[in-house]
């Protein structure tokens, strides 16, 4: 496998998420592995729940989940976001994301589509005074 990305595109992913989770109580994190055989959306709900993502105090993880290798790309959120955003919420996000990736810009695609996942979950779940790193913010590989 050829590198998705580079290792200092890794850390600054990992900076990225720093910053965004500085604004909001939310906990984004960013799963990638080569292939994904069915549908991203019903693949990152597995992946969700394999990295413990629903044992959040306000039930406000995020995940972005990206194939590397045939580019299928889903965000979703936890119940707690979801009982109170619009329906959509993440559709403008992952439509960023994907116009950068078919311009091969994929590192930079994922550093936006993180940014505007904290700056619009800041709406909803502020960062608060007694916050901590629920889930860590270093990117998760699969296979
Ligand atoms: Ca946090
Ligand atoms: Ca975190």
């Amino acid at each position: 496998m050829t590198k998705f990305l580079s290792s200092v595109e890794e850390k600054s992913l990992i900076e990225a998420i720093g910053k965004a989770e500085d604004r909001t109580s939310g906990e984004i994190r960013v799963h990638l592995e080569t292939k994904c055989s069915g549908e991203a959306y019903q693949r990152a709900i597995e992946i969700f729940y394999e990295l413990k993502m629903n044992e959040t105090k306000d039930q406000n993880g995020v995940l972005i989940y990206v194939s590397t290798e045939d580019h299928k790309l889903a965000i979703i959120g936890d119940h707690g976001i979801n009982a109170v955003v619009p329906e959509g919420f993440w559709n403008e996000t992952l439509q960023l994301m994907k116009m950068h990736f078919s311009a091969g810009q994929f590192c930079a695609g994922l550093v936006l589509a993180i940014e505007h996942a904290g700056e619009k979950l800041s709406n909803f779940f502020p960062y608060q005074n007694d916050d901590t790193d629920e889930l860590s913010n270093e990117i998760s590989f699969g296979r």
